[in-house]
C-alpha cells in the first residue's frame, strides 16, 4: 500500500524545487514507487513489464534480495570510507571485475556515473598519448558533463554556449539510415543466432564508412593525429545503431596506428546484455586502451568504473587523481553482488535466449506491418525503428508514435524511446526476463500498431 505524497502533491513540488527541464516519458507521468524483478508498481499497484529497466540500468532485476542483504549488511559494518585507507571490498571486487575483462585490462578506477567515467577516459586518452583531439561517432551518447556533452553528438542534450575545445565528429555508421547502409549485411537472412550472413569482403557499406573516417584523420590531424575515438559496442541512446561488420575492427587499427588509444563505452552494452558476450566490445573482436562502465554495473545504485592497461594508468601518476565515493565499501559490495548474480542466475545466457526469441518474433512483425521499418539489436539491447514509410524510412510522425507507444504502456508494457527523431522503441529489460514477457510485448506492440 502506498502511503507517500500524491500526485498532485509531486507535480507541485517538481513545478517548484526541481530541474524544470527534467524530462517525464509519458504525457500523464508514470508515477512508480516499487520495483519487482522485472516489474514496475504505480502508485495505484498497477504492474508493469517493465522492458526498459531504465535504460538498462537495471540489470539483474528491480529490488534484488541479495543485493538489498549485501548493502543492510555492509551498512552495518562499515559505511563510507575515504579510499586513503584499505578496506577489504573494494579490493575484492577490481579483482573480480578485471577477472571479466582482457588481461591487459587490470586497473580499475572506480567513479559514480558513466559521464564521470567517460570524463576520466578522455584524460587517461590526453595523459598517455599528449595530444589533445578526441573523436566519437555522430548521433553518439557519453554523458552531460561539460567535457562529456561535447563529446556527446546529440541536439536533445546539447546546451547552446561553448563547448569544450578539441572534440569532434565522424560519420555515424548507421546501416539503416545511413549513406551507404543500403549494402550492410543485416539487409540479408536474418538467421536464427542473429549472425552475420555476409562475407567480410562483400560488407562495402563497412568499408566505405572506413575509408571516410581515414580520410578524415588525414585531413584532420595531419601533423599530431587523435588522441583517441570514443565509441559504443552499440549506440544507445541514438536508437540501437549497429555498425557495419568489421567497421569498429579497422577504426580500431587505424587508430591505434596513429598512436592513439580506443575506448569503448559499455554503459549500455556492457554486463552480458548483449547476449554472445559479457562486453559488446567483444562482437567486434577487438581490445579496446579503455573501457568506461556505469548503469547495470550497478543496478540502478550510483556505480560506474574505467578499466584500463598498466600503462595507460601510469600516465596518470603525475598528479593525484581523488574520487571521494569511488568504491567506497558501499557501492563497492552492490557491483561484486551484481558480477555474482549474473553468473549464479546465468544472466548473460538468459540475454542470449530471451533476446533471440524477441527479435525473431519482432521480426516477423516487421514483415506484417507498415510501420516497422526495422528490427536490431543484440541479445537484450533491442530497438525498433518506426517509420511512416517503409520505402523512404521516413520516421513514424511523433503524434502517432507517442500514441502507440502511451497505449502500449496502458497495456501494462513499458518501453523507452529514441534516435535523433524520436521514432525507435528500445527495449532494453532487466536481464531476468522470461520468454513469456518477451511473447507478452511483441503481443502488446502489434495491439498499440493495429490501433495506429
Ligand atoms: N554513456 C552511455 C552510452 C550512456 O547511455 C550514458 C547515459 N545514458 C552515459 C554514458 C552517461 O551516463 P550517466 O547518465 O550515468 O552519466
Amino acid at each position: 500500500q502506498y502511503k507517500g505524497p500524491s500526485f498532485k502533491k509531486m507535480a507541485d513540488i517538481r513545478k517548484s524545487c526541481l530541474n524544470p527541464v527534467l524530462t517525464t516519458y509519458y504525457s500523464k507521468p508514470l508515477a512508480v514507487h516499487q520495483g519487482h524483478k522485472q516489474w514496475l508498481f504505480d502508485l495505484d499497484g498497477k504492474r508493469y513489464l517493465d522492458m526498459f529497466g531504465g535504460i538498462c540500468t537495471v540489470s539483474v532485476g528491480h529490488s534484488h534480495p541479495r543485493i538489498s542483504e549485501a548493502v543492510n549488511e555492509q551498512i552495518r559494518t562499515l559505511g563510507h570510507c575515504s579510499n586513503v585507507y584499505y578496506h577489504p571490498k573494494i579490493h575484492e571486487y577490481a579483482e573480480k571485475l578485471a577477472s571479466k575483462l582482457p588481461d591487459k585490462l587490470k586497473v580499475i578506477y572506480f567513479v559514480n556515473s558513466g559521464s564521470e567515467a567517460n570524463d576520466l577516459a578522455v584524460l587517461l586518452a590526453r595523459s598517455f598519448t599528449g595530444k589533445h583531439n578526441i573523436v566519437s561517432f555522430q548521433n553518439c551518447y557519453h554523458g552531460m558533463t561539460y567535457q562529456t556533452m561535447a563529446l556527446t553528438s546529440n541536439g536533445y542534450y546539447k546546451y547552446p554556449v561553448m563547448q569544450n575545445p578539441g572534440f569532434f565528429k565522424t560519420m555515424n555508421p548507421d546501416v539503416y539510415k545511413g549513406i551507404w547502409g543500403g549494402s550492410h549485411c543485416r539487409e540479408g537472412p536474418v538467421q536464427a543466432d542473429r549472425s552475420c550472413s555476409c562475407k567480410i569482403a562483400e560488407c562495402e557499406a563497412g568499408q566505405n564508412y572506413l575509408n571516410q573516417f581515414q580520410e578524415e584523420l588525414k585531413y584532420e590531424f595531419p601533423a599530431n593525429g587523435i588522441a583517441g575515438i570514443f565509441a559504443e559496442s552499440i549506440q544507445g541512446v541514438g536508437g540501437v545503431v549497429q555498425y557495419p561488420t568489421n567497421y569498429i575492427k579497422g577504426v580500431y587499427a587505424t587508430v591505434k596506428a596513429s598512436g592513439g588509444v580506443f575506448v569503448s563505452d559499455e554503459v549500455q552494452t556492457g554486463f552480458g546484455r548483449t547476449g554472445d558476450h559479457f562486453w559488446g566490445f567483444e562482437s567486434h573482436d577487438i581490445e579496446p586502451d579503455i573501457v568506461t562502465m556505469a548503469k547495470g554495473i550497478g543496478n540502478g545504485f550510483p556505480l560506474a568504473a574505467v578499466a584500463t592497461t598498466a600503462e595507460v594508468a601510469q600516465s596518470l601518476t603525475k598528479a593525484t587523481h581523488f574520487n571521494t565515493f569511488g568504491g567506497n565499501p558501499i557501492s563497492s559490495i552492490v557491483g561484486l553482488t551484481v558480477l555474482n548474480i549474473i553468473e549464479e542466475e546465468n544472466l548473460q545466457e538468459n540475454s542470449k535466449k530471451v533476446g533471440t526469441h524477441l527479435l525473431l518474433e519482432l521480426e516477423k512483425l516487421k514483415e506484417h506491418s507498415a510501420n516497422v521499418g526495422d528490427v536490431r539489436g543484440q541479445g537484450l539491447m533491442i530497438g525498433v525503428e518506426l517509420v511512416s514509410d517503409k520505402a523512404t524510412r521516413a520516421p513514424l510522425e511523433s503524434s502517432k508514435f507517442m500514441t502507440l507507444w502511451e497505449n502500449c504502456l496502458e497495456m501494462g508494457v513499458i518501453l523507452g524511446k529514441g534516435g535523433l527523431h524520436g521514432n525507435v522503441l528500445r527495449i532494453k529489460p532487466p536481464m531476468c526476463i522470461t520468454k513469456e514477457d518477451a511473447d507478452f510485448t511483441v503481443e502488446v506492440l502489434q495491439l498499440a500498431l493495429n490501433q495506429l
